[in-house]
């Protein structure tokens, strides 16, 4: 386990935003876990600090002030590894480390041959990010793949779920558990099997669909707000009311996707929020319709 005081959001998500938290604890494993719940216990209790599991910070959109979070983070590395030798003839049931990055994950699924995954091709969080926000890409969501994940809290330890006693929703989880500190370490995924050539060109070709409709290559988070329903995205409500490459200081609604908030370089939370207040308003007055966030807002 490794302690760091002061560390700084923007240097921890993908939008670049965000002040300084109180410390951030990185821990590598199960080994680590009763070492942080007390080091947990009395940062929070001694300091005052929140706890917060951070990811790879791509769904996070942190205020610039300073902020009373305890902030904690898995060790990214690890491989997958097979969970059960003989899953069946078509299929594979992985176990992943949570700290693992999703572009690492899809990386090992091309070279074993390992199908499902593909339309995840271009998101940036971790393993445990998209569990905890159930994250989807063209019609595939954690939900789907996921067999088992297992959470540490401080409360009961390590513990195995299965994903039927789980609720998941659009960009909801829900453990069951009820406790503050929920960290996920592992996931067990069940994938097909397929030729590893096939399995590259197909995430080749939904890299190839993001790439063309996202700015992925900018500093965003994704997309700020969720879609209020199928009938009414929140790019197209957005680009109506006129957000499309609306631009404040150095913050702005992309021009390629409205509803991707961007960072051009130095831009200030207190913009991207000025910007969310703004685009939130307009949608209510013309459509009468609620954009709620799909980032993670910490102010
Ligand atoms: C260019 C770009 C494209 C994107 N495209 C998509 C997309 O197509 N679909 C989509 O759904 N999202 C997309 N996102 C958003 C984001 O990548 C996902 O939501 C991702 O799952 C977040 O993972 P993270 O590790 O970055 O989590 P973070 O942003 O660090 O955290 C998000 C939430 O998850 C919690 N969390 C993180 N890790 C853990 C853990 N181990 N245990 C428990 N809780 C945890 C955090 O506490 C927080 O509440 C995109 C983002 C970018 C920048």
């Amino acid at each position: 386990m490794r302690v760091l005081p002061g560390p700084l959001l923007a240097d921890r998500t993908t939008l670049r935003l965000g002040g300084k938290a109180m410390v951030e604890i990185v821990v590598q494993g199960e080994a680590d876990m009763d070492e942080l719940a007390g080091s947990l216990d009395e940062r929070t209790t001694r300091l005052g600090g929140m706890p917060m599991i951070l990811g790879a910070g791509s769904n996070i959109l942190a205020a610039d002030h300073e902020l009373g979070l305890v902030l904690i983070r898995l060790h990214g590395g690890g491989e997958p590894s097979l969970a059960q030798q003989d899953a069946g003839r078509d299929t594979l049931l992985i176990r992943v480390p949570a700290g693992l990055r999703l572009p690492r994950l899809l990386g090992w699924c091309c070279t074993r041959g390992a199908k499902g995954l593909e339309p995840w091709a271009g998101i940036p969080g971790t393993v445990g990010g998209a569990v905890a926000m159930n994250a989807g890409s063209y019609g595939l969501e954690m939900a789907d793949v996921l067999e088992r994940v297992l959470i540490w809290t401080p409360g009961l330890g390590c513990v195995w779920r299965k994903a039927v006693d789980l609720g998941f929703g659009y960009r909801w989880f829900d453990s069951g558990l009820d406790e503050l500190v929920q960290l996920v370490l592992a996931v067990e995924l069940r994938l097909d099997r397929d030729e590893p050539d096939a399995v590259r060109t197909r995430m080749r070709q939904f890299y190839g669909r993001k790439r063309q409709s996202q700015p992925v290559t900018m500093a965003s988070a994704g997309c700020v707000f969720k879609n209020p329903s199928s009938e009414y995205p929140a790019g197209k409500l957005l680009e109506q009311v006129g957000m499309r490459g609306y631009r404040r200081g150095n913050m702005a609604f992309s021009e390629q996707h409205a509803n991707f908030l961007v960072n051009l370089g130095g831009g200030t939370s207190s913009d991207a929020f000025a910007l969310l207040d703004m685009a939130q308003e307009r949608v209510e007055r013309r459509f009468g319709l609620e954009l709620k966030t799909e980032v993670r807002v910490i102010a």
